[in-house]
């Protein structure tokens, strides 16, 4: 699920769309003099009064411009999206003027949350402000603009990401996809000047707002001092690293069967071979990687085709697995409001997407639900974020949100984990579980999917964060990424990636400076919350067949946390649902143990690492 979207995080999705006011309205002035007057509770009053105001409006445009697509509704959406982000942004700024103000600890929590909400800021001279912006939008546009011609003469041979996404998911023909690897890649040289230009600016923002660059100012939402952070994220990967050597080791083994000498046996894995532009998700050559009897025994599209599952179906079916837990219903509006057909007489944004419109209880999914196993996984997930977003909903408007960037996605997933067959049967969708033996192949499947992303979900912000700390210059932006992708990920382009590339721009989060560490998070965190859950559902099976449903102690542990929502440092809202305050990512090796057996066999005598 790592693409949907959580509608209205409320400042966090806001600010995710670049093009900052040009002027920023400043502060009258930090001076301590002035601030002695200042009432920090009637501020935040203001500021939640005008930003729910601003964000309703956003949500409503929002929503419109993606059930509706016109110029128009675009038209509205931009405007509306740029009024949440400029009172931010002044909001932001103002907030420092309270630092040495008394203030109880919520509210000090709530200016705090303030300050490290922009993801950019721009710098309080209002040439640099604008020049900052218009880059900013510009590498956002030049993404969105990619496209790959491989016959510049016929435009209807070009390619755009959607289309090399199909390629690469599709096609095992190793010339093909090196040239469409390569192609997709020619979109970002020209982002590079502009990029690094970027990177001086935004840190001058964020240097004025008191932090060392923009890397440790969005590493400052974490609750604790940034350098700490880093090394949190470097413990959690040193956890997994053994289980990823082994996937790594074992897909390059049935790779080099597949394309030969391309892929050396002790070797970094060729770039463009994994199913995926970026070789972030390898799921799409399972079937390259799986063994021969390795199906999982039970077709769940199928099943729902047979029984003629509708989309009301499918949602009703996922509300019913939160109200087994203890969660009410959703509300009447709820039914009414939501999108969860593709419309036959307009254009729409069929990515599924939860949306709280109003921050309290108009809740709403847009989605385009077909009767498949993915969809049907995507529902429950999608579901997550809106009974997240209701369980918070009573809390301070700065606090409705997920307790770190990484927990909002990792609820969905969780609930996406307990997906299992033996749920599937209780719900009437299957007959019987399919026995132990068919765990290979329903375990290969995930591990493909996350644990190879965690070394990637790990390194973009590991490049970004030495970018923005200078110790990545310029000059060595190729070099570095490059240096990132082999050391993590094990992975090499095959051919020179010298500096007349850019290659980290080829990705969108790079070019539209979403921060990306919050996915690395999720993904080591819906394990863990698995295994609790599990565990106080009092389920015996190994974990990756146990599924939550049913279990009203495991849903009153959830809500305790998903209840929290921003109010406190993540460690407590993480010590509710887990009975601990680390992040853990020995669950994921609990969860994948089955198969980690059976790789130790596969890969018997053959190289690990590159
Ligand atoms: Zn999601």
């Amino acid at each position: 699920m790592l693409l949907d979207l959580m509608k209205t995080h409320l400042l966090i999705a806001m600010l995710l769309t670049l093009g900052m006011s040009a002027c920023t309205a400043r502060s009258s002035g930090n001076s301590d003099a002035e601030a002695k007057g200042a009432d920090p509770k009637k501020f935040i009053e203001e500021v939640n009064e005008s930003l729910l105001k601003l964000n309703i409006e956003g949500s409503q445009a929002g929503w419109v411009s993606e059930t509706y697509i016109t110029d128009d509704t675009s038209a509205l959406n931009a405007r509306s999206n740029q009024r949440v982000i400029e009172a931010t942004e002044r909001f932001a700024k103002d907030a420092v003027r309270f630092d040495k103000v008394e203030a109880t600890p919520d509210l000090r929590r709530e200016l705090d949350l303030l300050k490290v909400s922009l993801v950019m800021a721009t710098p309080s001279d209002p040439k640099e402000s604008e020049e900052l912006t218009r880059i900013a939008a510009n590498l956002d546009a030049q993404y969105g603009k990619g496209k790959w011609c491989p016959d510049p003469k016929k435009p209807e041979s070009c390619l755009d990401i959607n289309k090399i996404t199909d390629v690469m998911r599709d096609s095992r023909d190793e010339k093909q996809l090196r040239q469409v690897w390569e192609g997709w890649h020619t979109i970002s040289p020209p982002m590079r000047k502009d990029y690094a230009r970027f990177v001086e600016l935004s840190n001058k923002g964020a240097r004025e707002l008191g932090f060392p660059d923009s890397g440790a100012m969005w590493r400052a939402k974490y609750d604790m001092p940034p350098d700490a952070f880093t090394k949190e994220v470097d413990r959690l990967w040193d956890q997994v690293r053994p289980l990823y050597l082994k996937l790594h080791a074992y897909v390059r083994m049935k790779l080099h069967d597949r394309y030969g000498d391309i892929v050396l046996p002790n070797g970094p894995i060729p770039a463009h071979l994994l199913g995926n532009i970026w070789a972030q998700d390898w799921s799409n050559i399972y079937k390259l990687a799986a063994p021969a009897n390795a199906d999982p025994g039970y077709n769940l599209t199928d099943i729902l085709k047979r029984h003629k599952t509708t989309p009301i179906d499918m949602v009703k079916t996922g509300e019913r697995f939160y109200t087994s837990l203890g969660f009410a219903p959703l509300p009447q509006t709820f039914w009414e409001r939501s999108m969860f057909v593709k419309p036959r007489d307009r254009e729409v944004v069929c990515h599924a997407s939860a949306w709280d419109i109003d921050f309290a209880d108009d809740l709403r999914v847009k989605m385009c639900i077909q009767p498949t196993d993915e969809d049907f996984k995507t529902i429950h997930h999608e579901l997550g974020h809106n009974f997240y977003q209701r369980a918070y909903k009573d809390l301070p408007l700065l606090f409705r949100d997920s307790a770190n960037d990484g927990f909002h996605e990792a609820i969905g997933d969780t609930i996406a984990l307990s997906v299992t067959p033996e749920y599937l049967v209780k719900i009437g969708l299957l007959d019987k579980a399919p026995d132990a033996s068919r765990d290979i192949g329903l375990l290969l499947d995930k591990e493909l999917e996350k644990i190879a992303f965690l070394p990637f979900g790990l390194l973009i912000d590991q490049w970004r964060w030495k970018v923005f700390s200078g110790e990545i210059k310029p000059e060595d932006y190729n070099k570095a990424w490059w240096d990132l992708r082999l050391k993590y990920q094990g992975i090499a382009p095959t051919f020179l990636r010298r500096e007349e590339f850019f290659d980290p721009g080829a990705k969108y989060h790079v070019a539209a400076n979403v921060p990306y560490t919050r996915y690395f998070l999720a993904f080591i965190l819906q394990f863990q919350f698995h295994r609790a859950l599990s565990q106080a559902a009092g389920c015996t099976l190994p974990i990756h067949r146990c599924s939550i449903y049913q279990s009203p102690d495991a849903g009153k542990r959830l809500n305790a946390m998903l209840s929290m929502g921003l109010s406190r440092p993540w460690p407590e809202a993480l010590e509710k649902i887990a009975g601990t305050k680390q992040m853990d990512a020995t669950a994921i090796l609990d969860y994948f143990k089955p198969l980690d057996a059976w790789l130790d066999e596969q890969i018997k005598g053959k190289p690990i690492g590159w």
